[in-house]
């Protein structure tokens, strides 16, 4: 050994995983209904498994596109707090996710990368392997947010 201290990381991403939606956030500040095509990123950190990687990315692919598309695609995203002021009258149907907070692109990463590492331990992924998870959500192509968690395990 060199006596270098070499530290390794591997990280399984899917990339351009898109969603369409409509969200109110702060214009000049105050809220401003108005839509997107968000784009997401997801990466998981951890060990190599067996198959010589962190993650299938079929099942990572699948998971947070099952995610998006049930929660987020074609919904108006809006803050939980503002649920009992939203009334919508109109001659088609609305579907509305609601988010802990602003439905900012940092809070919608979060919510995305909580939703994602629920499922991931319901695939039964080997939890323990699995070191940090980083989603990121762009407002179209150069507008991106990033929400990273990390795990301590002793
Ligand atoms: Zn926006």
């Amino acid at each position: 050994m060199s006596g270098e201290d070499k530290q390794e990381k591997y990280v399984t991403c899917v990339k351009n995983i898109e969603f369409h939606a409509a969200h109110a956030t702060p214009v000049n500040g105050a809220p401003l209904l108005h839509g997107h095509t968000f784009i997401v990123h997801a990466c998981v950190e951890g060990e190599l498994t067996k198959g010589g990687w962190v993650v299938d990315f079929t099942l990572l692919s699948n998971i947070v596109k099952d995610v998006i598309n049930q929660e987020y695609n074609f919904r108006l995203l809006l803050n939980r707090e503002d649920a009992s002021k939203v009334k919508i009258i109109a001659p088609f149907n609305v579907r509305i996710t609601y988010v802990n907070g602003p439905p900012t692109a940092e809070l919608l990463a979060k919510d995305i990368c909580q939703k994602l590492s629920k499922r991931m331990l319901e695939e039964s992924i080997p939890h323990s392997s699995i070191k940090a998870y980083r989603v990121t959500v762009c407002e179209g192509n150069d507008l991106c947010a990033e929400y990273m968690t990390h795990f301590t395990r002793e």
